[in-house]
């Protein structure tokens, strides 16, 4: 099957054909390196790994972009609070981010521009909208006339009546009701202290909106493939992108819009602003594994909310350890080899079916535990052996290839835990069925579960 995506453009299911045969250029809006990113940020990220990693799945090459947000309001309001040099200030939550999703194995971008080292591209982008009357001076700042660009409001269905022309907006967020121009340049004032740039256009920094302009069209030309974001970045920011790149190059900007629904936490948007947000931190410090994280934040369909509860994500955990405990099988398989090709052969093309059609993760998953299931029962009846046992984890790598959960560090037990363990073999061979529970809850406490099985106990890591 071919691939479909949902474009948000076109409110549609589009057939997927990019611009160059093999290779996709893909944007995605990265992080305001003013803090630390959340779960629901994460969920944007994953959103855009999963389409990424599928797109290589298919052979794609994919020539990946995402900015960092590191100088608009919220940066520079934080540092001066800080007291320090804006670049120190965002290079520590860079350094922050960075971490965070090798931590949840979000594969890494090719290329992360920064706005502050592409401010010569924003002003002749700025440029070429006053030269083309799009643009206007005032005394704060340069600003993008809506009225005066044709397509306005196209990507969120705007009406033209909620167009209000003529009125100004220079904050980077605002009302989303209301539907102005918007600050292309903004002129020094004393709020932004030592921040500014010398331009031909005047002393002052740029707006966020055209950072992404700038830095998306300079590294995957234009139009390139497919933009991404979370549903909120839809209106003003991809809007407003759209308008800026169109109006300025007189050419389309991008194909294909992919936007992720929300994480939400009862009822609401997680989001900094209500507070109702949990770090990666906050949860791996309360015990909970990133890989548990990652496979709750991709198990839903991404255009779908996705509601965030622990009793989900123990759930999460719960799966993943099956997935694990599965692999832990297979490499100890050697019973006798029945074929499983038909096994293999159905669960692989239903789960490209379900990714073909608009990344249907949650069908995908479900063909990826029907192989499960019914490899654990030839399992359970010793009948997988090793060369069989090779095709069934081939398969598993090539899911996992997308899904990314069965790759975290090898679990390794200590010389303390195999010396238990051993201990309570001897308890058990000796009958003292008390010692050997002592030691099981033991074992339990340092997250090791043990099986007894006809050939000794076996022993599995929970993730915690
Ligand atoms: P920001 O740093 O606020 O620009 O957000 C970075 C990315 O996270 C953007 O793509 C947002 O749309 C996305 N995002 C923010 N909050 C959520 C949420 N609760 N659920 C899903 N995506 C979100
Ligand atoms: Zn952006």
């Amino acid at each position: 099957m071919a691939l479909k995506l949902y474009n948000t453009l076109t409110r549609k299911k589009e057939l997927f054909k990019p611009i160059k045969e093999k290779t996709v250029s893909l944007y995605t809006c990265g992080p305001t390196v003013y803090n630390f990113a959340h779960l629901g940020n994460f969920r944007a990220y994953i959103f855009g790994d999963i389409l990424k990693r599928y797109l290589e799945y298919k052979g794609y090459k994919v020539k990946h972009v995402m900015n960092l947000t590191d100088v608009d309001d919220k940066t520079i309001s934080n540092s001066q609070k800080e007291g320090i040099p804006l670049n120190e200030f965002t290079s520590r939550y860079e350094k922050y981010f960075f971490d965070d999703i090798k931590t949840l194995n979000i594969k890494p971008a090719g290329f992360y521009p920064r706005a502050t080292e592409h401010i010569k591209e924003m002003v002749g982008i700025t440029k070429k909208l006053l030269r083309k009357g799009i643009a206007y001076k005032t005394a704060d700042g340069i600003y993008f006339a809506i009225s005066k660009f044709k397509g306005y409001g196209k990507l969120a269905g705007l009406e033209k009546a909620q167009l209000k022309t003529g009125a100004r907006v220079s904050k980077d967020e605002y009302d989303k009701e209301n539907v102005q121009d918007f600050a292309l340049w903004k002129f020094w004032d004393e709020k932004d202290g030592d921040v500014a740039w010398e331009t031909e256009i005047g002393r002052g920094r740029p707006g966020w909106h055209i950072e992404c302009s700038a830095m998306s069209t300079k590294y995957l030309g234009q139009p390139f493939d497919m933009h991404t974001g979370g549903i909120d970045l839809v209106f003003p920011h991809h809007e407003n992108e759209i308008a800026q790149s169109e109006g300025a190059e007189g050419k389309k900007f991008v194909n294909y819009w992919m936007h992720c629904a929300h994480l939400i936490v009862e009822g609401r948007k997680m989001s900094k602003s209500l507070r109702n947000f949990y770090t990666l931190r906050d949860v791996i410090e309360k015990g909970h594994s990133a890989r548990a994280v990652r496979y709750l934040l991709l198990s839903t369909h991404y255009r779908q909310q996705l509601n965030f509860t622990f009793e989900e994500l123990e759930a999460a955990t719960k799966t993943v350890e099956g997935i694990i405990d599965f692999i832990d099988r297979l490499k100890e398989a050697d019973g006798k080899n029945h074929d499983t090709s038909q096994i293999i052969k159905k669960a692989t093309t239903e789960f490209e079916n379900a990714m073909d059609d608009d990344l249907n993760i949650s069908e995908g998953l479900a063909s990826v535990f029907w192989l499960i299931k019914e490899c654990n029962k030839l399992l359970a009846e010793s009948k997988i052996g090793k060369q069989e046992a090779k095709k069934i984890m081939a398969a598993m790598r090539r899911f996992d290839k997308v899904m990314g959960v069965m790759e975290g560090k090898e679990e390794k037990i200590g010389s303390e835990i195999e010396e238990l363990i051993r201990e309570r073999e001897e308890a058990r061979k000796r009958k003292d069925w008390k010692e050997a529970d002592r030691i099981r809850d033991l074992l339990k406490q340092k997250n090791i579960i043990l099986e007894d099985t006809g050939k000794g106990a076996r022993w599995r890591k929970t993730l915690r």
